[in-house]
């Protein structure tokens, strides 16, 4: 028997279930997710910041207006907020401190301070000699990025979403101006199909006889450490302005650190490759003067972006009712609720919070 929707939604990760709960109610939606579990790949493999300067100038309008939701969503949506106060300092030494003039000069409304010596030994401690530059970025954040999806999840299935796991869209034709897909757990039909298959957006497409529009995965790994002294649980996000490590202290004096690797990769199931780590503990070493005690847990998730590294929400320019809401790149849980707005606004026509011209599909057509 085939199912059938105004619109199928592919992929249950943070995109996906985010625009699912947006149409909830609006639209007759099922959301069809590959795994068995939604938020098994890059979902699930965050480093869990809102950083309203990350992603650069562009990117910023979705994450703003995101954090107002995610600060204070509504008592129905959740009794607690998803944010929780972390702060973070971009930090240079003086070969790079021309790239925190260029970060500060981005952003005419995110609060940035600069930071000398003695504030940045203040705020890390067993800063080595060199690190002279910061800019401290009071309102970074940490999202509870499980709290969030399984809120989404939850809202979309409580306003008559049908979510199906175990089903990989293998193949999709258009016929009579409706999609016709087949998975593993049986076939669906809908006017509109909405590719949030992160990783899998390009392949999505081709499968969909859509033009692909380049959507390169790129692997980011992240090790969860214990050192001696104990991370501080008060210490910022420490990201280097050359972007060659990031770190962030986790429950009980653990840190999270990445070396802020981006190396491309097929879409997949992707794992740690062990130099990452030690690359990454190098580098950590240069900036600290902490001991490794040990390493406890280590993971590699992809993060997809489109040739300009902007996310694509938006019909793709031939007509048949494809929708990309894909190349969420490093930002896709932090600008989630303005994305899905957004996106929902394109789908069932309407206004959106932030302008979507700059996300347009329409900006790859040749
Ligand atoms: C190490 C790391 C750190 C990060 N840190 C942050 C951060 O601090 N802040 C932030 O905002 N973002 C961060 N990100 C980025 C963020 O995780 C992603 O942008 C976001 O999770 C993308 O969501 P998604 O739903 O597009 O992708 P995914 O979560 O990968 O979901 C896509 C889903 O589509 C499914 N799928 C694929 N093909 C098919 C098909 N043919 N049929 C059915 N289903 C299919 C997959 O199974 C998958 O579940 C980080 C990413 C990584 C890897």
């Amino acid at each position: 028997m085939t199912r059938a929707a105004d619109i199928l939604v592919v992929g249950a990760g943070m995109a996906g279930a985010s625009l699912a709960a947006a149409l909830a109610g609006k639209a007759r939606v099922i959301l069809l997710e590959a795994e068995d579990q939604p938020g098994y790949h890059s979902t699930g493999r965050s480093a869990a910041f809102w950083s309203e300067s990350y992603g650069g100038p562009l990117i910023q309008p979705l994450t703003s207006a995101s954090g107002l939701f995610l600060a204070a969503p509504p008592a129905d949506f959740s009794d607690r907020p998803f944010l929780s106060r972390r702060g973070a300092i971009h930090l240079a030494g003086r070969g790079d401190r021309q790239a925190l003039d260029d970060l500060a000069g981005q952003f005419a409304t995110v609060p940035l301070e600069r930071m000398g010596r003695a504030a940045l030994e203040a705020a890390i401690p067993g800063l080595r000699p060199g690190w002279d530059f910061g800019l401290g970025e009071p309102s970074c954040a940490d999202i509870d990025v499980a709290a969030l999806h399984a809120a989404y999840l939850r809202q979309a299935r409580r306003a008559g979403v049908e979510l199906v796991t175990g089903a990989r869209v293998e193949a999709a034709e258009r016929e009579d101006g409706s999609w016709r897909v087949r998975t593993p757990a049986g076939d669906f039909e809908g006017d509109i199909l909405v590719d949030a298959a992160g990783a899998w957006a390009d392949d999505l497409a081709r499968r969909c006889g859509e033009t692909q529009i380049g959507i390169i995965p790129y692997r980011r790994t992240v090790a969860q450490l214990r050192v001696d002294p104990p991370a501080p649980s008060g210490l910022p996000l420490v990201i280097d302005a050359a972007e060659n490590f990031y770190f962030k202290p986790e429950a009980g004096g653990r840190l999270w650190l990445s070396p802020h690797d981006e190396t491309p990769s097929e879409p997949c199931d992707c794992a740690v490759e062990e130099l990452d780590v030690a690359i990454a503990i190098d580098r950590l070493q240069k900036v600290v003067d902490w001991r490794i005690e040990r390493v406890e847990r280590r993971w590699a998730g992809l993060r997809s972006f489109a040739p300009d590294r902007l996310p694509v929400y938006g019909f793709s320019p031939s007509g048949r009712g494809f929708f990309w809401c894909a190349g969420q790149g490093g930002f896709g849980i932090q600008t989630a609720p303005a994305a899905a707005d957004l996106a929902a606004a394109l789908l069932l026509g309407g206004a959106s919070a932030v302008d979507p011209a700059p996300y347009s599909a329409a900006r790859f057509a040749i």
